[in-house]
């Protein structure tokens, strides 16, 4: 793993606070109660006891549009991408807080575009293969070209699925000196425009509902990863030189605390797994960043399956986007607290 600490520091990892409207349910409850003050398009105040004050890379308010939030987040993931790096984004927040909303959305298309409801994930495709067409057209002296594949797997209670291939569970992570770290048996699939991304999507969303169901279980408790490798091929002084970057989409586990007390056997390890992958991912974070700011330190990849997963796209010259979804509902004061704690120790 190559270390670039001050290309870290600068901007490598982005947090972003999304608040989500009230619902209607938290409307009509405690007169609409608010737990969340936001200041500015970076503060925001916690209003319990005590009242705490946050700084964030960006924070997007209950009215940001789907649209917008791409524009804010997903446009430099892409160009990172472009440019030859590694890219990961993140949505992290209580069951409920928006996560899906956030990186899937309504992806039913409306009239052969994309929904005004359609979620980032569809968005960065969009994008990506129009910025793919234009470098191609512009680099026809080198035959530049460009191709995606795609995969998409989930991981729940530290098992990987592929949610392409339901039936293909109990998936196992390898590690090569060339291709680095990867899912043996995972399927992979050529992907060329934004249609071939919403079929993938909406075949993985339901076979995520359909697993869950089957292991009685629900979405909320598993992580979906949903990854795109570019590739680009281009000659020059009559070699052909390759490029690859990922780009990893990651739907993660609801954040609160599973319920262990009284748990047991298989619902008692079930819970230890789910926190399990999360807090090595915060752990992971706090890691990277003490790294950047020159300390040695040893970063616990291996410790949970997501990591060891992402291992190739967290840290080094990679760049990550966490988007930390709230509630600003007076109900789920102390699940916002939290979240906004991970956010703000990722930095
Ligand atoms: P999660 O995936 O974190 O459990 P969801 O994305 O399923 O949460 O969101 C819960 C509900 O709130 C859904 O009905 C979703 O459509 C709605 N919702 C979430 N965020 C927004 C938003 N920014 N604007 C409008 N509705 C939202
Ligand atoms: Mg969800």
């Amino acid at each position: 793993l190559k270390e670039d600490p001050s290309f870290w520091m600068d901007h490598n990892v982005q947090v972003l606070i999304r608040i989500r409207p009230l619902s209607n349910l938290e409307k009509v409850s405690q007169d609409c109660c608010r737990c969340l003050s936001q200041e500015s398009g970076q503060t925001l105040v916690w209003l319990g006891h005590p009242e705490t004050s946050f700084t964030f890379d960006h924070i997007a308010c209950e009215t940001i549009s789907q649209e917008n939030l791409f524009r804010v987040a997903g446009v430099p993931m892409v160009e990172n991408c472009m440019s030859g790096y590694n890219s990961c984004m993140f949505a992290y927040g209580q069951t409920g807080s928006g996560k899906t909303y956030t990186m899937m959305g309504d992806i039913n298309e409306m009239e052969g575009n994309l929904n005004e409801d359609c979620g980032i994930t569809p968005r960065i495709f969009e994008y990506l293969f129009a910025r793919i067409r234009a470098e191609e057209e512009s680099r026809t002296d080198e035959k530049l070209k460009y191709s995606c594949k795609c995969s998409f797997l989930e991981i729940y209670n530290e098992q990987i699925t592929d949610l392409l291939v339901p039936s293909s569970t109990n998936l196992q992570i390898r590690e090569d000196m060339k291709k680095g770290v990867y899912v043996e048996n995972l399927t992979q699939h050529n992907v060329r425009d934004v249609d071939d991304v919403l079929k993938l999507l909406s075949q993985g969303a339901a076979n995520r509902k359909m697993a869950a169901t089957h292991m009685n279980s629900e979405s909320s408790r598993s992580h979906s990863v949903f990854t795109c490798i570019i590739e680009s091929c281009w000659e020059k002084d009559s070699m052909t030189h390759f490029r690859f970057a990922r780009l990893n989409l990651v739907d993660l586990a609801g954040s609160e605390r599973q319920k262990s007390s009284g748990a047991e056997g298989d619902r008692l390890k079930e819970a230890a797994n789910i926190n399990k992958s999360l807090s090595t991912l915060g752990l992971v974070m706090m890691t990277l960043v003490d790294l950047a700011h020159g300390k040695h330190r040893h970063v616990p990849y291996r410790d949970s399956r997501l990591t060891f997963l992402l291992q190739d796209s967290l840290g080094g010259n990679s760049k990550t986007t966490i988007i930390a979804n709230v509630s600003p509902s007076i109900c789920s004061a102390h699940e916002t607290l939290s979240t906004l704690k991970f956010a703000q120790r990722a930095k």
